[in-house]
């Protein structure tokens, strides 16, 4: 399905598998199954894609700040993730390196919850080149020994993915870590739905990277 509104929204380049739930539009709600009449789930596509574009009502929200506030070291001074990964503020760090750093998400949308983050700034998703490959990489492998290291084992139960630019209210990339699966609540699973406009898994990302020229 094609939306019209699709090329003001910047997602030319990105071909999500389906955008309209699975015929019949059955989908979960908190681990049971119900069925939703789909249109009243299209519904609610548009209104999580229309609150996603318009959340972030600050200047460092999406492409505004731009990246000429970065410093020679990575460093940008209007970043929130920026911050956090140089302990200006009081975020606890789950995991620190010269390359890549974790903590929680602020607002977790299952029981584990994290970012994983390049401790240099680096734009989002879109911005990623080939190069950037072994970077995601290593962002997935830090994501899975966090999830280990707060006793969470069972890797066929969880999500690793990206919001797919506009809808990233901030723009240092950041890997969303979430587990289990299972447990995640109706509106977490919209906002980090499969196959859909706004988000993106590590492997579609790292598929899309190295089919890139
Ligand atoms: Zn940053
Ligand atoms: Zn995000």
């Amino acid at each position: 399905m094609q939306s019209p509104h699709r090329k003001d929204l910047g997602l030319r380049g990105f071909e999500p598998r389906a955008f309209l739930p699975p015929a019949g539009g059955r989908i979960d709600v908190i681990g049971k199954p119900a069925t939703i009449k789909i249109t009243q789930e299209i519904v609610l596509s548009y209104f999580i894609v229309v609150k996603m574009a318009t959340s972030g009502d600050d200047p460092q929200t999406a492409e505004a700040t731009g990246d000429k506030h970065i410093q020679n070291d990575g460093y940008n001074k209007k970043c929130i993730f920026c911050k956090i990964v140089n302990k200006e503020l009081d975020t606890e760090l789950l995991h620190s390196d010269e390359e890549i750093s974790c903590f929680r998400d602020i607002k977790p949308g299952a029981p584990h919850h994290y970012l994983v983050v390049p401790t240099q700034h680096v734009g989002n998703c879109k911005s990623l080149g080939k190069q950037h490959i072994p970077l995601v990489e290593k962002m997935v492998e830090i994501g899975k020994a966090v999830l280990q290291k707060n006793n969470f084992t069972d890797l066929s139960d969880v999500r690793f993915g990206f919001h797919w630019p506009p809808f990233c209210s901030v723009t240092h990339l950041h890997l969303h870590v979430l587990a289990p699966v299972s447990q995640m609540g109706f509106m977490s699973r919209m906002f980090y739905r499969l196959d859909s406009y706004w988000f993106i898994t590590a492997e579609q990302l790292i598929q899309r990277l190295s089919s890139m020229a």
